[in-house]
């Protein structure tokens, strides 16, 4: 007999309470050694101020239990208030969003009977940063943020997972034909790492015909690797050809704390009616069962679910008159659940949670070697309303102003077309121009701060300037359409 074992145990708002309670009870009657230390989240703690959803004291049990099992909540609508769930990612460094995806044909009705993949999401960076601005009237941006070392560690985590769990291939879903410095970042340390798993077969698809792939022929793909973005699309997509995505558990890993929880939200719409579907969370308990060592009692939940599933007890989301025998609601699914352990399902492949390696999930990441960083410019980007927005207008004075610096401008562009000098009058204009100054000779910021001031000096509203590197002789800024 394990260890009895704390988890932080969340019941959320809308169908939460139901579907945890469903969950808690199959534990219980499956005899895993857990303790339950409860903490509350969600709509209750936003609505008495707190924006975050989680009240500070939460954060110490989460520290210490290092294992969370949590029920969808409802973020309340109107300004101010912050998702939980990428709180609580960031905050406890929770890097690897992890999705197994299966379909469970033919008991739950889908068009892709064969579907067993596993979709790996950077959980961290990328425009989820939230770092977004109103330049001007007209343009509003939002900064995608993808590291080195951040990339680095999920895409080695998709590895150790596909290396560990025995999977053959990861494939990669990027769009570097249009962001080459982001998703280039990505998909090289993609091709890189993955040298160092000669045994596991690697390939790259560019977002956009991953995911009609993913639609379209689920079944060639094993693991698949991700920036968050994508990866948040993706998996829903991918959840849903399964028939379901009332069905999809889900975890979060960082390097000390686990979050596990359901991929649907909190349902309000049928919050209290005691019908809703408690696979998604009981599946995610299932994955926070094999992370806390408890691969036994995982299997023996696992396949008395399956079996669940395959005898067509089903609740009303995934009940469908020709393939499903019973229709139960939540307490009747459970009570089958909890009646079927220590049975194994005769048609669906009962589970396997053997790790067949040992896997490094989390490696100390070699520092980077610095390399030379050398300033050859700086991008202004100017709101300016004037004259018909005559690039040529705009050109001329941003000429004349730098001319005699050391940086000089080199052309603008307009939504990333370059529009002077020589752009086409076809090309659209809004207010918001980039203006490309490049460096004649040696610069350093202080020469920036002298074009700015040379700018301001002019009548020039600089709304944000962006410093154009080099590392180790390398551009480190992307080329603008026609430059
Ligand atoms: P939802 O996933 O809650 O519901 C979508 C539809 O699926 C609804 O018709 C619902 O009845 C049904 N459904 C979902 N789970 C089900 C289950 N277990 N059994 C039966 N039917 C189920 O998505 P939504 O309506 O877009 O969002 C509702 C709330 O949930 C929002 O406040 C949203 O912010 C929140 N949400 C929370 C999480 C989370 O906590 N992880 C995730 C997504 C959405």
């Amino acid at each position: 007999m394990a260890d009895k074992r704390n988890i932080t145990v969340a019941f959320g708002d809308g169908i939460g309470p139901e579907i945890m309670q469903a969950t808690l009870d199959i534990l219980d009657a499956a005899g895993t050694p857990l303790i339950y230390d409860q903490i509350e989240i969600g709509e209750k703690v936003y609505l008495r101020g707190i924006t975050s959803g989680i009240e500070e004291s939460s954060w110490d049990s989460l520290r210490r239990n290092k294992v969370f099992l949590k029920a969808p909540i409802t973020t309340p609508q109107g300004g101010g208030y912050k998702s939980l769930n990428v709180t609580t990612r960031k905050t406890l460094g929770l890097f690897a969003n992890v999705r197994p995806i299966r379909s469970f044909y033919p008991f739950i009705k889908t068009h892709h009977p064969i579907i067993d993949m596993v979709i790996i999401r950077e959980n961290e960076e990328d425009l989820y940063a939230g770092i977004e601005h109103q330049q001007t009237q007209e343009v509003v941006q939002a900064l995608k943020l993808i590291s080195h070392p951040g990339s680095e560690r999920i895409i080695r985590y998709a590895f150790e997972y596909a290396k560990a769990y025995g999977r053959k291939k990861v494939t990669c879903l990027t769009k570097d034909n249009i962001m080459k410095h982001t998703d280039g970042l990505f998909h090289k340390l993609f091709d890189q790492i993955g040298e160092e798993y000669p045994n596991i077969k690697r390939d790259h698809m560019i977002i956009d015909i991953g995911s009609a792939i993913i639609a379209d022929k689920p079944g060639t793909l094993d693991v698949v690797v991700t920036e968050n973005l994508y990866g948040d699309i993706v998996s829903d997509i991918a959840a849903q050809i399964t028939g379901s995505v009332g069905l999809g558990g889900s975890s979060n890993v960082g390097k000390s704390v686990a979050m596990f929880e359901a991929i649907h939200g909190s349902a309000p719409d049928i919050a209290g009616d005691g019908i809703a579907n408690p696979s998604g969370l009981l599946n995610g308990a299932v994955m926070m069962l094999v992370h806390l060592g408890m691969p036994d009692y995982a299997r023996k939940v696992r396949n008395a679910w399956l079996k669940t599933i395959e005898q067509g007890i089903h609740t009303r989301d995934i009940y469908n008159e020709e393939i499903s025998k019973r229709l139960v609601n939540t307490k009747g699914f459970t009570d089958a659940v909890i009646s079927n352990l220590g049975e194994v399902p005769l048609t669906l492949a009962p589970a396997r949670f053997e790790v067949q390696t040992e896997p490094n999930f989390f490696p100390e990441l070699a520092p980077l070697p610095r390399k030379k960083k050398e300033l050859v410019g700086v991008d202004v980007f100017i709101d300016w309303d004037k004259n018909d927005r005559n690039p040529d207008v705009i050109g001329d004075g941003l000429k004349a102003a730098s001319s005699s610096l050391k940086i000089q401008l080199k052309m603008i562009t307009n939504r990333g077309v370059k529009v002077y000098p020589d752009g086409l009058p076809e090309t659209y204009k809004t207010d918001h121009w980039r203006c490309r100054f490049t460096a004649t000779e040696a610069v350093n910021n202080e020469d920036v701060v002298t074009l700015l001031s040379a700018l301001h000096t002019a009548g020039y509203d600089v709304v944000k300037t962006e410093n154009l590197y080099t590392f180790d002789g390398e551009r480190g800024y992307s080329l603008a359409q026609g430059e």
